[in-house]
C-alpha cells in the first residue's frame, strides 16, 4: 500500500528549494502565456480529478532527484482549487480546512482514511528528508515547451 500510485498527491516542495514555483522566474507576461496555454490544454477541466471548473489553476509538478539533488520539473497542470488546496496540504492546514482537503485526495483517488493518512505520512516522510539535504540543483528543460 505504501507505494500505491494516486492521480492526486501531496507535493510538499523543500524548503531549501531556490524556487518553490515559476512566477519567481517568469516575467508576468511569460507566466501569463504559459498559464493561457495551459489552462487552454485543460479545456475547462481540472487536469487531475476532471471536475469542470471556471478558476483553473496552474501547478508546477516537480520530481526530485535525492541522489544530484536536482529539482526538475515534470510539468505544469491546470487544477481546480480542490485539488491545489490538496496538493499544497501544508499551507491548507495553516488555514483550517484540511479537513475537506483530505476528503478531496480520498473521493479523487478512490481510497480510505487509512491509505490517505500512510500517503500524507510519506509526503511529510519525503519533505523531512529533502530537507535536510543541502542545495537543490534546478532543472527547467521542460518549461520551454510552453513559452517557445
Ligand atoms: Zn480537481
Amino acid at each position: 500500500m505504501q507505494n500505491k500510485k494516486y492521480k492526486l498527491n501531496f507535493e510538499l516542495v523543500p524548503d531549501s528549494c531556490w524556487y518553490s514555483n515559476l512566477r519567481s522566474i517568469l516575467s508576468p507576461s511569460q507566466w501569463g502565456a504559459v498559464r493561457r496555454k495551459v489552462c487552454a490544454e485543460a479545456n475547462g477541466r481540472c487536469m487531475i480529478c476532471g471536475a469542470p471548473s471556471k478558476r483553473l489553476e496552474a501547478h508546477e509538478q516537480w520530481e526530485y532527484d535525492e541522489g544530484s539533488c536536482t529539482q526538475c520539473l515534470v510539468r505544469i497542470v491546470a487544477v481546480c482549487p480542490a485539488c491545489h488546496a490538496v496538493i499544497h496540504i501544508g499551507r491548507t492546514q495553516l488555514k483550517g480546512d484540511a479537513r475537506a482537503a483530505e476528503d478531496h485526495f480520498m473521493q479523487v483517488n478512490g481510497c480510505s482514511y487509512a491509505e490517505m493518512r500512510a500517503a500524507l505520512g510519506k509526503a511529510n516522510a519525503d519533505h523531512i528528508r529533502r530537507n535536510a539535504l543541502p542545495e537543490w540543483k534546478l532543472d527547467i528543460a521542460a518549461l520551454y515547451q510552453y513559452i517557445k
